[in-house]
């Protein structure tokens, strides 16, 4: 980049953000899977803002209920009032996903982004059980707040907060053991030992698929095990599906394939649909304990949001289609990571399910070096783990067979130009 580029992003934004850094285009239009930077040039999206665009950019359906809905002077900011658009979101999310998956949770709307949801949700089940504790894992990831901080796993995005958080010594994920230690065998017996500081917790807070963490897939089994031992211990049982719901692993919900019922659920990034600030949490009714004003928020009712989030739901939801096609779509990654990692050794390894996956690269920055140069080739892709050893792929649900074997053809490329 020349110096003047540079100071571009400069003024665009501080050191605390780093896809300016690497990312080093100022991106202008974007459409379906395509980023278009002000000279026209394209990018391939399989990073999607971090799973906030799973219908893709601009989609079309959406832009059309959000246009129509702006032009006939739909409100827009409504705090928490009622409005039709927020009627509308709340009976199609009753009738398409609730319903149908036999879940009687009620909903609310805690603020515009998945932090707040996580707060929420820790909140309320301290209120709830009237006690203290949250149990979270290793290399989990929750939100920026304090609150969302102190159950993230990640010691460089807790030192953030510059002096030690509570709770900071979480539980080993599905796996972390290598299966060397009976699954849940050390949890139980912390909870068991008064003297080990988890008191009785009043909830566990859990990813199915660690995104941040590095593309860490629960078992079913491991879920049906921790839903388990909520129950036995009298935890309730939090799933943030922040970045794993929407339909990111196939189902609606990442935890239907467990056949758990989680006690709280946090919603967020691509329940809008559009990109749009949304979130929400699912609570079982009898959590339902918060007086009026006990939580409240400006941007709690974003109408805009509620408008996209409905035609989201009416348009992929009515339906298993979605579902279908991101599993199908999700084997053809497979296939083609299973290739490219056939190339670098036993620590090399990708996971995933659905359209979420992650290749892990273990050489040191090899991960980062291979996201470098996809920018370069035109694909946006990110990495995650405690050492972003992992290039983490989340191509929009929509993406098209071609744009798939297109941005995998590119991936393997420049896996393989930075070895
Ligand atoms: N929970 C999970 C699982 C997430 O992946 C994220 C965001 N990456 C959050 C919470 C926080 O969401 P937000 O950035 O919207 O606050």
């Amino acid at each position: 980049t020349t110096a003047t580029e540079t100071s571009v992003f400069e003024v665009l934004e501080s050191e605390v953000r780093s896809y300016c850094r690497g990312w080093p285009a100022v991106f202008d239009r974007a459409q379906g899977s395509r980023m278009y930077d002000e000279d026209g040039r394209a990018w391939l999206d399989f990073f999607a803002g971090a799973g906030a665009l799973n219908y893709g950019h601009n989609n079309k359906v959406l832009k059309r209920a959000l246009l129509d809905y702006l032009e006939r002077d739909g409100v827009t900011h409504g705090l928490d009032m009622s409005t039709t658009a927020k009627r509308a979101f709340l009976e199609t999310f009753r009738d398409l996903i609730l319903e149908p998956r036999g879940l009687d949770h009620k909903v609310m709307f805690p603020g515009p982004t998945g932090a707040n949801a996580v707060e929420a949700a820790l909140k309320l089940a301290r209120k709830v059980t009237g006690r203290e504790t949250v149990v979270s894992f290793t290399n989990a990831f929750h939100g920026m707040s304090l609150g969302a901080l102190a159950v993230t796993g990640n010691a460089f995005k807790r030192a953030g907060a510059g002096i030690p958080l509570v709770h900071s010594v979480p539980m080993p994920f599905d796996n972390y053991l290598d299966g060397r230690v009976p699954d849940f065998l050390w949890f139980e017996r912390l909870l068991g030992d008064r003297g080990s500081g988890l008191n009785r917790p009043a909830a566990v807070i859990v990813e199915t698929i660690q995104g941040e963490g590095g593309v860490n897939v629960a078992r079913p089994e491991w879920l049906r095990g921790l839903a388990d031992l909520c129950r036995r211990w009298d935890m309730l049982l939090i799933v943030d599906d922040v970045q794993m719901g929407c339909g990111r692993t196939g189902p609606f919900f990442s935890f239907e394939e467990a056949g758990i019922i989680p006690d709280i659920v946090t919603l967020s990034k691509s329940i809008s649909g559009y990109g749009l600030p949304m979130a929400l949490v699912l609570l079982r009714p009898e959590l339902d304990v918060w007086e009026p004003g006990e939580h409240n928020g400006t941007f709690r009712g974003n109408n805009p949001a509620f408008v996209t989030a409905t035609a989201a739901l009416d348009t992929y939801w009515a339906d298993s289609g979605t579902e279908k096609q991101t599993l199908a779509r999700g084997e053809r990654i497979e296939a083609a990571l299973s290739e490219i990692v056939a190339e670098y050794g036993p620590l090399a390894a990708y996971r995933g399910r659905g359209l979420v996956w992650g290749l892990r690269l273990p050489d040191t920055g090899h991960a980062s070096r291979a996201c470098v140069r996809a920018f370069e080739l035109g694909l946006l892709v990110e990495t995650s783990g405690p050492e972003s050893e992992v290039v983490k792929l989340l191509p929009p649900l929509t993406t098209t067979p071609d744009e798939l074997d297109e941005g995998l053809l590119v991936l393997g490329r420049a896996v393989a130009e930075t070895a």
